[in-house]
């Protein structure tokens, strides 16, 4: 059932106007019962008094003179007062004297007669009065009055009470639904304006009112409102505008800056690399003795020449391959290969490095492994700075290369007993140019790329790469690839 708080305020006003006649009109037609139900009784003994009275003092003669007789014809005269049931003429020694019966309804009896006095009882009234001639008390008359009408009269005051109960009712609705209209019209007006405009996003439509109450301060402030929200928006319409023209200019140009960076940094790498690489190619050459033989102290210069420059052209093609992947410029060649036989190339390549740090480096690759369908030579790359990684952060101990399938993703975890990462350096390792700070001389090599470029490679090949470590209890690489299999 629906609420009062929920209904329209046409209704609520109309609701309203109608409990209150409703509430009026029961208290009036109840005080209008109440009086006419003892209205009556007191109408019934005027009128028996002043019978008696007239019963009364035209019995005296017959009380004086002791002639029962005319005191009866008095008494007949009652026949004609049809709710009269007895009448009874006392002496002045409260002996009956004459009486008038109405037929069945004979003999009845007052008791003693002494006082007067006046009772409704259940169905008739009672009444008794003395007879006085001169101050003289000659006798008593009592009347016996029936009363059943009263109940008779109760109902048809009900009746009519009722009847026009309805038609106040009726009247006070149809004066109610006529007197609501210009309160609840402006009301559903307002609302119905402010649904409109919440719909439409229209805000040029306004609200009329003419009166001056406070439904019309409540119209003028609702049109002000919606003036101002209006202005609001078209201000925050052109910010916007503005803001767009101007963050397209900046996208524009960051935009060129970064192709420019980038084409910078590819052009730039490509021309470095071809120098160092004669630099390399002409240092092992004189390193091998083919141009003449060389003291130990030329050699040992030499080589440091030769590991120098491998380096520089190590960073060189790291931030080659940086600019590459940030300029959208690498792509993927998916193919299918054996995985277990990619790792245990990659494990067996750098195996003399570990070997020299004493450090051992195990593999354990899950048989039966299918092959895998991705770019090859990318994941060989991530391994490979992986497992690098592994044996420059780590002193003693040993590297352990585990390959496994699970819920149809390939996981290769490179876990070593290194220096471990702290919680603070785990969050930016893999940003580009991120080398952590031990405090001590930079002795491990590198350019800060390594991880950078490993996430965004294995992100190319839709798989992830994530690292579990602690400080001093050693790190766990884990790259996750889709086992996709060879198609
Ligand atoms: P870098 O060329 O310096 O190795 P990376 O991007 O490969 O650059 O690594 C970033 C940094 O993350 C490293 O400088 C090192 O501090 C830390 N790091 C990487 N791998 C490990 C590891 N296995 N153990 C401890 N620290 C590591």
């Amino acid at each position: 059932m629906t609420k009062f708080q929920d209904l329209s305020i046409k209704l609520k006003l109309i609701s309203i106007q109608l409990f209150t006649t409703l509430f009026i009109l029961v208290f009036f037609v109840s005080i209008y019962l109440f009086s006419q139900y003892h209205q009556y009784e007191s109408r019934a003994f005027t009128r028996m008094s002043t019978l008696a009275e007239i019963l009364g003092s035209n019995s005296i003669s017959a009380l004086l003179f002791f002639d029962n007789d005319a005191a009866v014809d008095v008494l007949e005269s009652l026949e004609t007062q049809t709710d009269v049931l007895n009448a009874v003429v006392y002496d002045h020694n409260s002996e009956v004297f004459a009486r008038f019966d109405r037929k069945g309804h004979l003999d009845y009896s007052f008791g003693s007669v002494e006082v007067e006095d006046k009772r409704a009882l259940d169905g008739y009234f009672l009444l008794t009065k003395q007879i006085v001639f001169d101050d003289f008390k000659v006798g008593w008359i009592a009347l016996r009055l029936d009363s059943s009408n009263r109940q008779a009269e109760l109902l048809e005051a009900l009746w009519q009470s009722f009847l026009l109960f309805i038609a106040g009712l009726i009247l006070a609705a149809l004066l109610s639904i006529r007197a609501q209209r210009p309160i609840s019209n402006s009301i559903g007006k307002l609302a119905e304006t402010a649904k409109q405009i919440k719909e439409s996003g229209d805000y040029t439509i306004r609200v009329k009112s003419n009166s001056r109450d406070e439904i019309g301060l409540l119209v003028g402030s609702f049109n002000d409102m919606i003036e101002k929200i209006r202005n609001h928006e078209q201000h925050l319409e052109q910010l916007v505008a503005e803001r767009t023209v101007e963050l397209e200019a900046a996208k524009t140009k960051a935009e060129e800056s970064d192709h420019l960076k980038s084409a910078f940094l590819a052009s730039m790498s490509h021309e470095l690399r071809t120098p160092l690489n004669s630099i390399i190619g002409f240092t092992g050459i004189l390193l091998q003795g083919m141009a003449g033989p060389l003291s130990d102290e030329q050699t040992k210069q030499l080589s440091m020449v030769k590991g120098s420059a491998s380096h520089l052209l190590e960073l060189i093609n790291d931030i080659l391959d940086i600019s590459k992947i940030e300029s959208g410029r690498i792509e993927v060649y998916d193919e299918a290969f054996k995985v277990d036989l990619l790792l245990v190339m990659a494990v067996s390549s750098l195996r003399p490095f570990a070997e020299k740090k004493g450090l051992r480096l195990r593999h354990n690759i899950e048989t039966d492994l299918p092959k895998l369908y991705s770019d090859k030579r990318r994941l060989e790359q991530v391994l490979l700075n992986l497992i690098n990684n592994a044996i420059k952060f780590t002193n003693e101990g040993e590297i352990t290369i585990n390959c496994y399938q699970k819920e149809g993703l390939l996981y290769i975890d490179v876990i070593d007993t290194g220096i471990g990462i702290g919680k603070k350096d785990l969050e930016t390792i893999f940003e580009t140019f991120r080398q952590i700070d031990t405090g001590l001389d930079r002795v491990k090599e590198g350019s800060g790329l390594g991880l950078a470029i490993s996430k965004k490679l294995v992100e190319l090949l839709r798989g992830t790469i994530t690292v579990v470590s602690e400080p001093g209890a050693g790190s766990t690489f884990t790259v996750a690839l889709p086992a996709t299999l060879e198609k």
